[in-house]
């Protein structure tokens, strides 16, 4: 009944142990979850092997992104996608208003738009997981990923607020030229 470890699977064990469900290791080496949890108390003892605990993730890649998410609704995507789509639709109405000023005019809201773009908040550091379990590492790694998720979405949000204040100036200045220019063609 107890059939020997091969060294390929010890091998397989000691790679995936706290990587991957203890249920996917038993699966893939068709052994019971008993000889599973021996085996891996075996080689821990010999120094070699980590806990098989694993890190169940609460996050899920976004499907446009690719990045680890917390904030996907019923569209589909993250947060800071988005945001970044709404951000784009910003930009495009406001080339469309730039169109309509003078070089001078378009010059002067250029330079304002570079101002706001460097106060931003900087990324979160990346942890160091090199000495830690697989179990802590997954964890580690996906409270991180979700502190930069927020500063990402946050600094976006602040960019389109940014953007739309920009377009409705740029608005009024538009509308303002239009008006002095029926009012001239009116005289
Ligand atoms: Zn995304």
């Amino acid at each position: 009944m107890n059939k020997p470890w091969t060294t390929s699977e010890v091998q397989f064990l000691r790679e995936n142990a706290g990587k991957v469900p203890k249920r996917d290791i038993c699966q893939m080496l068709k052994r019971s979850s008993a000889s599973v949890s021996r085996k891996a108390a075996e080689l821990r003892w010999q120094g070699g092997c980590p806990s098989l605990k694993y890190y169940v993730p609460t996050m899920e890649p976004c499907p446009s992104c690719g990045k680890l998410s917390a904030t996907i609704n019923r569209t589909g995507m993250c947060e800071p996608c988005r945001r970044r789509d709404q951000l784009a639709g910003i930009h495009a109405q406001i080339a469309d208003l730039m169109a309509q000023l003078t070089p001078e005019d378009r010059d002067t809201y250029e330079r304002m738009e570079s101002k706001v773009e460097s106060t931003l908040e900087p990324l979160p550091e990346p942890p160091d997981t090199s000495r830690m379990t697989p179990y802590r590492r997954a964890y580690r790694e996906e409270m991180h990923a979700a502190k930069v998720e927020q500063v990402v979405a946050s600094n976006l949000r602040r960019q389109v607020k940014a953007a739309q204040k920009r377009k409705e100036r740029i608005r009024e200045k538009v509308e303002t030229m239009a008006s002095t220019k029926v009012r001239k063609e009116k005289k």
